[in-house]
């Protein structure tokens, strides 16, 4: 039976003991696909349509505030997937509805074996796996469609240590991140819902319906050096808004904020372009990336 244990967070386990994994959707409320493939696992298990037999699963929608309201956070600066830092979650509740709430996460992600935590971006993009590049972290998203994993062993990302995957890490889990695509687009919705499925199976916690043919599947493995923030000068583009990945040469000129120019010390690859219109003051505009496999 799923029980709802906390507001927009419900659990099922099975009769026997077994791997606890926690999927999560809507940490950022404009991620459709994430909100979508709870909204859907959630009705799976409520219906029975499929039964947890051993190990437990949670189902979370994040950010349920701003679920309601389509945006990514209560306000730009507050982002739920940046609360999950030590220092922030020993500590008191903070003024706003994010650290409330990662202070509500918090325990169910440290008693996870497994979490998935279902991201989309502010543009198009081909699905990546933002996390650890680990044959353990490996086991797991190999069941996802992707093939590019972006890890962050210098938490460039959040200035520290601070999102749901890296906080799992942490406690003696395994930290998972998917970015499925644009933020508006759910036609990979069955696929992800496939992919953790998949892992359920894997994982023991659900029977399939047919034996699990294991994946084989090789990734391109970057790793994050720099973020790029928009200053008080704008930001523009030389080439045109880039790609996801888009590869930089060394000494490549990126763009101008003002008239400072941009340029990469190192090659790589541009990697989470935000979208122009979501450009905010003292936020990243991208980031650079590395190939290190
Ligand atoms: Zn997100």
């Amino acid at each position: 039976m799923l029980h709802e244990i906390g507001s927009s967070i419900w659990q099922v386990a099975g009769v026997k003991l077994g791997t606890h994994i926690a999927v999560l959707g809507g940490v950022h409320g404009d991620e459709k696909t994430g909100i979508e493939v709870v909204k859907n696992l959630h009705d799976i298990f409520l219906n029975e349509k499929l039964k947890v037999d051993k190990g437990k699963l949670t189902l979370i929608l994040g950010n349920e505030e701003t679920i309601k309201i389509g945006e990514r956070g209560t306000s730009a600066e507050h982002n739920l997937n940046r609360m999950f830092f030590d220092k922030h979650l020993v500590g008191p509740v903070l003024d706003s509805y994010e650290s409330r709430r990662a202070h509500e996460l918090a325990p169910i992600l440290k008693s996870s074996d497994i979490s998935l935590d279902i991201h989309s971006t502010s543009v198009s993009t081909v699905p990546f796996l933002p996390c650890a590049f680990t044959p353990r972290h490996e086991k797991i998203y190999q069941w996802f469609d992707a093939r590019i994993v972006l890890t962050d062993p210098d938490f460039v990302l959040g200035g520290q240590r601070s999102t749901t995957d890296e906080y799992v890490d942490y406690c003696g889990g395994i930290g998972i991140c998917f970015e499925t695509g644009w933020a508006n687009d759910t036609s990979r919705l069955p696929a992800v819902k496939k992919g953790i499925l998949n892992i359920l199976a894997d994982q023991g916690l659900i029977t399939p319906t047919k034996p699990l043919q294991s994946p084989t599947p090789s990734y391109k493995v970057y790793r994050l050096t720099r973020k790029i923030s928009l200053s008080e000068t704008g930001f523009r583009y030389t080439k045109g808004f880039p790609e996801s990945f888009q590869e930089v040469k060394m000494g490549e000129l990126i763009g101008y904020h003002g008239d400072k120019p941009e340029i990469a010390e190192e090659g790589g690859v541009i990697a989470f372009p935000r979208a122009a219109d979501q450009w905010k003051l003292g936020h990243d505009i991208f980031f650079i990336a590395r190939r290190i496999k």
